[in-house]
């Protein structure tokens, strides 16, 4: 069964103020604010397992440069009303 809507992990994950300060939507609407039990870090992560630093959702890995934004329920709601 698909798990949707907001990922529990999204205040302290790396991914989504990447995704957030580079506007990129669709990664946003298809994980974090969408269907995130397709997520390959949270799945590692409900399992105890290291989550590798370049890990994307998709489960491809790629360096994710640090975004240095602070993830409030105020950004979490703004980026709903955009999706
Ligand atoms: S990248 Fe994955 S673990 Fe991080 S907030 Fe998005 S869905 Fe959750």
């Amino acid at each position: 069964m698909s798990e949707r809507g907001v990922c529990s992990f999204i205040y302290g994950c790396p991914v989504f103020p990447y995704f957030h300060a580079n506007q990129m939507m669709d990664c946003m609407r298809q994980y974090c604010l969408g269907d995130y039990g397709q997520c390959e870090r949270r799945k590692l992560r409900l399992a105890g397992e290291k989550v590798p630093a370049d890990l994307m959702p998709s489960g491809c890995k790629m360096e994710i440069p640090k975004v240095d934004i602070s993830v409030t329920p105020e950004t979490v709601e703004q980026v709903c009303t955009i999706l």
